[in-house]
């Protein structure tokens, strides 16, 4: 019964805990002593996606976005525009449904595949990064994963920037944080993610980090 209990938990921890390495390999950092490090957001196309842009290319800094495939209908244009200005776009499953991790991993392969399509028929590309949704990585999610043949990205620093409702609490949080490698956690449906980014992103540089495309620094394909 203890020993049961303790199966469990150890399970529990494993699935809110991705950079353990429990299902499946999945990356949430680069190995490097260089001081670079990438930025991530989660959840568009959405409200806060081109002024994030315009920030992004005022500095020159590449991003990736993790775009939920049902919120590109109707920003067709902005997914657009994260490819041509330079950053990368990665699966962030197509529903993002909140009972996403309960799906059998067949049907979460198709969700998956239904956002590589609405990708594939904008930008003519296909993510091969994939995010999940919740962050929450289980055995059916691991199946559908490697059946896709996608590549799982974590990160190490998560911003907290869908609570966090100070600002310079959450630029503190970050920039206390940083290490060589991090994969930064945010999210271009949150106002407060693009009202700190100018900040972070010259916090981030006086500190004398890079920032750097993910694909460069993992030194892996972002597309099929
Ligand atoms: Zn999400």
């Amino acid at each position: 019964m203890l020993c049961s209990l303790l199966f469990l938990t150890i399970l529990f921890l494993a699935c809110i805990n991705l950079s353990w390495n429990f299902f499946i390999p999945i990356t949430c950092k680069a190995q490097t002593n260089e001081k670079a490090v990438a930025l991530s957001f989660d959840d568009g196309p959405a409200a806060w996606t081109n002024q994030i842009l315009d920030t992004l290319k005022q500095y020159n800094v590449p991003a990736t976005f993790f775009c939920i495939g049902k919120n590109i209908s109707g920003n067709e244009q902005t997914l657009i525009r994260i490819n041509a200005e330079g950053h990368l776009i990665g699966n962030h499953s197509y529903s993002h449904h909140f009972w996403f991790d309960m799906l059998s991993s067949q049907k979460m392969l198709a969700d998956m595949q239904l956002m590589s399509k609405e990708a594939v028929a904008i930008t003519g590309l296909e993510p091969l990064l994939f995010r999940p949704p919740y962050g929450v990585m289980n055995p059916n999610l691991a199946r559908a994963i490697k059946k896709g043949q996608f590549m799982p990205i974590s990160w190490s620093i998560r911003s907290f920037d869908t609570t966090i409702k100070d600002k310079q609490k959450l630029l503190s949080r970050i920039i206390t944080k940083v290490k060589p490698g991090d994969i930064i956690l945010l999210h271009d449906s949150m106002e407060i993610t693009a009202t700190i980014l100018p900040e972070l992103i010259q916090q981030l540089m006086s500190k004398g980090y890079k920032i750097g495309r993910l694909d460069k620094m993992l030194n892996i394909n972002a597309y099929a």
